[in-house]
C-alpha cells in the first residue's frame, strides 16, 4: 500500500495536526512514459502554507483531501520510460507520498557526485533562490553591508555564504545563539542578531557601521519594519518571504514603509524564483561549482519517518532547522 498525506480542513493560524491524514491507498501503476519512485526524501517548506489557503496565488491552492504536492527525492523501482533505469535516483515534483509516478517533464536523474539531498537544497529551489535573490534583485556593489533574516535557513544560509564569497559585509539575523554560532564559525558572517533575545535596532547599529545597503527579507513583520527603518540611501530590499506572516488570520499593520524609501531613494523588490526560470542552469551550474569547491556549504536538517512530515513542516515555523530541512522516509 502507499501511505499519503491529505489536507482534510484548511488551517486557520499555525496549523495543526489535526489539519492532516494520513491516508493508503493502492501503490499507483504506471502507463508507458512513466516511472513509479519510491520516495526516500521530501521536501517541506514555508511556501507550502499558503498553498493551503483557499485563495489565489502564484501557486494554486491544495485541494483538500488530495495528497499534498510537493518536491523529494527518489529511486526509480518500476520504468516504461527509456530515460529512467530501475535503481537510478531521481529529484521529482512527488505529493507527501510514499510512492510516486513521475514523467520526463517532473523528474530529474541524479549522479553521485554530491549527497542527493543537496538537490533539493543548496542545489535546488532554495539554492536558486537565494543565487537569483541576492544577485539579481540585490545587485550588490563593492564594500556593501547585507543584512538577512531567517539567516540560518534554506535560503539565508545560502545568500550569506554568496554575500561572503563575493566579499561583503554580512550580518545574520536568527532565532538562536546555536545558530548565531554556526553562522560566524562555520559560514563566516561577520556578526549575528537573535532576534528573540536582543533589540534588534541597536544591534544592527552596532554590526552595521555604514548602514544597510542590502536588506535580504526572508521573514517580513517586526523584524523588517525595525531593519528597514537603517537602510542606507539607495538600499535595495529583496523581498523573498514573510514567514513571520504566514500563520496570520489578518492582514499583519506595520509602520508605512513607502516614505522611508522615498527619502532613502531605496527600492524593494518581491520575487519568485520561478521568474528565473530561463536562467536556471546558470544558477545550478555556479553553485555545484562553489559546493564541489569547497566554498559554500550546504547544510540540512533531516527528519527520519514519513508519520513526522507534518511535525516537521509545522517546526519550520518555531525554528526547527538549519539549512534545509528534509523528511527521510526510508
Ligand atoms: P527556512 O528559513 O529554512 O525555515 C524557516 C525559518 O524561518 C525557521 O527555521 C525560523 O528560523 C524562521 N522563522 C520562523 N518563524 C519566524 C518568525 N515568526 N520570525 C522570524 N523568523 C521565523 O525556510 P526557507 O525555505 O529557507 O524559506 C525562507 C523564506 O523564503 C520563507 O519566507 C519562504 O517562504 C521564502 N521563499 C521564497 C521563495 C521565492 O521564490 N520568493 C523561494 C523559497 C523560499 P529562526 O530560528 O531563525 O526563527
Amino acid at each position: 500500500m502507499n501511505k499519503s498525506i491529505t489536507l482534510v480542513k484548511r488551517p486557520v493560524g499555525m496549523p495543526t495536526l489535526n489539519d492532516f491524514l494520513i491516508v493508503e491507498n493502492k501503490i499507483p501503476t504506471i502507463r508507458d512514459g512513466e516511472i513509479l519512485i519510491k520516495t526516500t526524501y521530501l521536501s517541506v517548506d514555508p511556501f507550502m502554507r499558503g498553498k493551503m489557503r483557499d485563495r489565489e496565488s502564484y501557486t494554486p491552492p491544495y485541494q483538500l483531501n488530495k495528497p499534498i504536492d510537493c518536491s523529494g527525492i527518489g529511486e526509480v523501482i518500476e520504468s516504461k520510460n527509456s530515460n529512467f533505469q530501475v535503481g537510478d535516483v531521481v529529484s521529482a515534483v512527488m505529493s507527501w507520498s510514499e510512492y510516486n509516478v513521475g514523467t520526463d517533464l517532473t523528474v530529474r536523474k541524479l549522479n553521485h557526485e554530491l549527497p542527493y539531498t543537496t538537490a533539493q537544497g543548496i542545489l535546488g529551489m532554495t539554492g536558486r533562490t537565494a543565487y537569483f535573490g541576492l544577485l539579481y534583485k540585490g545587485q550588490p556593489k563593492e564594500g556593501e553591508t547585507i543584512v538577512i533574516s531567517g539567516a540560518a535557513g534554506a535560503v539565508g544560509s545560502v545568500v550569506g555564504q554568496i554575500a561572503k564569497l563575493k566579499g561583503f559585509r554580512v550580518v545574520g539575523i536568527c532565532g538562536s545563539d546555536e545558530k548565531g554560532q554556526y553562522l560566524i564559525n562555520e559560514l563566516g558572517f561577520d556578526a549575528v542578531v537573535n532576534y528573540k533575545t536582543e533589540n534588534i535596532r541597536k544591534a544592527l547599529k552596532h554590526h552595521c557601521p555604514n548602514g544597510i545597503d542590502i536588506y535580504f527579507d526572508n521573514v517580513g513583520g517586526d523584524i523588517t519594519d525595525q531593519v528597514v527603518s537603517l537602510i542606507n540611501f539607495g538600499a535595495r530590499i529583496v523581498i523573498c518571504g514573510a514567514i513571520s506572516e504566514y500563520n496570520s488570520a489578518e492582514v499583519s499593520v506595520g509602520p508605512r514603509l513607502f516614505p522611508t524609501l522615498l527619502n532613502k531613494s531605496a527600492s524593494a523588490h518581491g520575487f519568485i524564483v520561478n521568474d528565473f526560470d530561463q536562467l536556471r542552469s546558470e544558477a545550478d551550474n555556479q553553485l555545484r561549482e562553489w559546493v564541489l569547491q569547497g566554498k559554500i556549504k550546504s547544510k540540512e536538517t533531516i527528519i527520519e519517518g514519513f508519520e513526522n512530515t507534518v511535525p516537521a513542516f509545522l517546526s519550520l515555523f518555531e525554528g526547527g532547522n538549519v539549512g534545509k530541512l528534509l523528511v527521510k522516509v526510508n
